[in-house]
């Protein structure tokens, strides 16, 4: 396909030379004419279509035969100094892998606002020398505000918005000094990093890794490197050291963090490391920011970026290291409008720019796992917790031989276990990954469960809002007293624990003790939940009640006893990779009991109805290898991912006959898979059949691992018609399976 061609080296055109520019726009590639002065391949450029002005690239020269004389020239040139034509490479190969159209992949990676404003002066707030007079409460947030930005600037509506005050406030914080508003550029540069500056010193674990990956920087090239350690093993320590390496050779370094509470405490830490802050790139940053981050990074300005799984997308000039810290996390998986792993980006976009990439992780996928097995990654171990101590000691409640009280979900085990931490003024954490206070809501008069009108799933109580929150499309509404099948008042009844309550049973059985629930739900910023994990981290509870977002990262140095309430969550399912998942956030939350030195290893007691269910005593052995190993051999044997590939295709539409009609239809045209060794399983209902009133159906195209899986599918699905309103996405690689 002519599009995805990768570039040659930049060119340069004259004026009214033929060009072609890739819009994002579905049209993609369109001829123009190059604007007065010339253009140069790879610059961003914005060109008319229609009656509108869209955003593009010079890819190369125009290909059509379309009379020059009727050809429209470009409108503006946005960005005369092209983008580094590794990164149209990455986007076009990107593209081709994931099956994604190239347009739309530009605009993912346009996605920065005012792209097409011409940076002008502007006023902006930044923090002044003198001090208010009087401090009221909105004031007050203004300045905090500040404060957690490290002296960044602002518009000023921007920051009366953030801080959730009027502007007038910010005004009069300008009158009175305590801020100031200054003419500025509206691309800022950011303070410069210092590589050279010592780092802590390392163990000898540490300083092996850290000598390997600096020598792999050194020698130039691409290279992938699975850096394993348990949480507080160093391992963040150890990529700093390879961040100042690629920081020093003058090239760019990216830190992809799973989740954006961790980055305050991240960016702190950089900061103390290099002296300066890095750019931040995730939702919470302003719109400023946003559109200085990306002409910053497309000019080799910044350094070294912090961000979410999209900041791959970012035009760096020269990216030379991509971290990819807690490489297993689900959330580096994007399902929605393009389907791409970060980790598999991360990779990719590595190996076109001869860089590095470190994948960190106490539990690494099982993909990355099997990758530094057959020697593709490597492989370095941070065997102990930095000065540390032990792995917390792990045991297996047998729930079968506890005497549970019906509607209790602790057992007197667990009970016993809490009351010994709140005796010593110790912290338990008790894990459940489940929002909301129950799960299901049943009718004791006909049995209804109570369902999304709109989703295929079953509407969960929570409690603290006094709702029914649907957990696929959000929908909420009252808790109903009648049922809404047969009418009858006042038998509605909710079965089953969620966070909300194990809360309330805290609060029953441990009257004294001062407890907080953990559930991303109940914060309404990063800024509240990262208030929240510092009160706790300071003992300002003894028991802590979490879903998945405690098992990342933080820090709690009082607390040693986690109890696990339901560890069979998430073990049952047809999903191959529920044991995967289970068994990674398992340890990971019992990781949090005990990491404080000095102190006795903390504990982490299990709740289970199968203490004898691999998964449980994989964990509970502490032999993770032997996880792995089990895993990886039942995937081999079966034929799946990695050692086979997998595709999914998710078909969805309002009407249910619309969309199994248009499956069957496809099957039947599959061919093409059939021809390149790859078999079709399906159609069948997908997972969650209804989301948001449209119905989907799923199928997975399976091949061997050297089968040319993107281009069978792209041959099977080229020459269909979709029907109107019908959505087909391909999943390449898809999470569950
Ligand atoms: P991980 O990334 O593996 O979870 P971290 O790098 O965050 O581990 O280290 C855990 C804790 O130990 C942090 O508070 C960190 O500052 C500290 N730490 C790690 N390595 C050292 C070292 N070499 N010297 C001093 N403190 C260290
Ligand atoms: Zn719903």
């Amino acid at each position: 396909m002519a599009l995805s061609q990768p570039m040659k080296m930049p060119a340069f055109f004259p004026a009214r030379a033929r060009i072609g520019v890739l819009t994002c726009e579905p049209v993609g590639m369109l001829d123009y004419l190059a604007p007065e002065g010339g253009v140069r391949q790879g610059a961003l450029v914005l060109v008319p279509l229609g009656p509108r002005r869209v955003i593009g690239l010079v890819w190369g020269e125009g290909v059509g035969d379309f009379d020059l004389a009727k050809l429209r020239p470009v409108a503006r040139v946005l960005e005369a100094e092209p983008f580094d034509a590794r990164f149209l490479d990455f986007l076009s190969r990107a593209a081709d892998y994931t099956l994604t159209p190239l347009p739309l992949m530009l605009r993912m990676a346009t996605r920065a606002p005012d792209l097409d404003q011409p940076p002008a002066a502007r006023r902006v707030i930044v923090p002044g020398s003198g001090q208010a007079s009087r401090m009221t409460e909105a004031r007050a947030r203004v300045m905090q505000v500040m404060a957690d930005h490290g002296g960044a600037s602002f518009a000023a509506s921007e920051l009366a918005q953030l801080a959730g005050v009027g502007v007038s406030v910010v005004k009069g914080l300008v009158t009175q000094g305590a801020l100031a508003e200054i003419e500025a550029p509206r691309d800022l540069p950011y303070p410069a990093l210092d590589p050279a500056r010592p780092g802590k010193p390392l163990d000898a674990d540490q300083q092996a890794a850290a000598d390997a990956l600096r020598a792999k920087l050194k020698a130039g090239g691409y290279g992938t490197t699975l850096l394993r350690g348990v949480t507080g093993s160093g391992k963040t320590e150890v990529y700093l050291e390879a961040v100042a390496a690629c920081l020093a050779q003058g090239r760019q370094a990216l830190v992809l963090l799973p989740e954006i509470a961790l980055s305050a405490e991240f960016l702190d830490r950089v900061e103390a490391r290099f002296g300066a802050r890095p750019g931040e790139w995730h939702s919470g940053i302003t719109r400023s920011e946003r559109r200085r981050l990306w002409h910053m990074a497309g000019r080799g300005e910044v350094q070294l970026v912090v961000g979410a799984r999209s900041a791959l997308f970012l035009p760096f000039r020269d990216l030379g290291l991509v971290v990819v810290d807690e490489e297993h996390d689900g959330s580096y998986k994007q399902e929605d409008v393009v389907y791409y792993s970060a980790r598999d980006m991360a990779v990719l976009r590595a190996s076109i720019n001869a860089g590095q990439v470190v994948l960190a992780s106490a539990t690494p996928s099982l993909e990355s796992w099997v990758n530094a097995a057959t020697g593709k990654y490597q492989r370095l171990d941070l065997r102990s917790r930095y000065g540390a101590a032990e792995l917390p000691e792990m045991a297996a409640i047998d729930l079968r031989a506890e005497a549970m009280e019906a509607g209790r979900w602790i057992s007197p085990t667990l009970v016993r276990a809490v009351e010994a931490r709140l005796a010593r003024g110790e912290q338990s954490l008790l894990f459940l990954n489940r929002r909301g206070f129950a799960p299901v809501t049943v009718c004791r008069a006909c049995g209804e469960q109570v369902g999304c009108h709109q989703c295929d799933a079953r509407m969960v109580e929570h409690r603290f809002q006094n709702r029914l929150v649907c957990h696929q499309c959000g929908e909420t509404r009252p808790i109903p007293l009648a049922c809404p099948s047969c009418g009858v008042e006042g038998k509605l009844a909710p079965v089953g624990p969620g966070v909300e309550r194990i809360a309330e049973e805290v609060a029953a059985r441990f009257p004294e003790a001062k407890a907080e629930v953990l559930s991303s739900d109940l914060f309404h910023s990063a800024r509240a939940l990262k208030e929240t994990i510092a009160r706790i981290a300071e003992g300002g509870a003894d028991i802590i009640i979490g879903t998945q977002i405690v098992a990342k990262g933080h820090n709690f140095p009082k607390l040693t006893l986690v109890g696990v309430i339901d560890a069979d969550l998430g073990l049952q399912g047809a999903d191959l990779r529920a044991a995967e998942r289970s068994f990674q956030l398992m340890r990971q939350v019992a990781g949090r009991a005990g990491r404080q030195s000095g102190a006795a290893p903390g504990v982490a007691l299990l709740q289970t109805h199968q203490p004898d269910h691999a998964v449980i005593r994989a964990i509970l052995s502490g032999s993770d290898e032997a996880f792995w190993d089990a895993e990886a051999a039942g995937r081999q044997a079966a034929g799946m991912p990695p050692f086979g590939r997998l595709a999914g295709i998710i078909l969805s539409h309002p009407d249910l006959s619309v969309v199994s009609d248009f499956a069957r239809h496809l099957a039947d045209a599959a061919l093409p898979l059939a021809e390149a060794g790859a078999e079709l399983w399906g159609p069948a209902p997908a997972p969650i059949a209804r989301v948001r009133g449209r119905h989907r159906m799923r199928m997975l195209v399976r091949a061997p691992r050297q089968a040319p899986l993107q281009a069978a599918i792209a041959d099977w699905l080229a020459p269909i018609k979709l029907p109107v309103n019908l959505r087909l996405s391909v999943d390449i690689d898809p999470q569950s399976f």
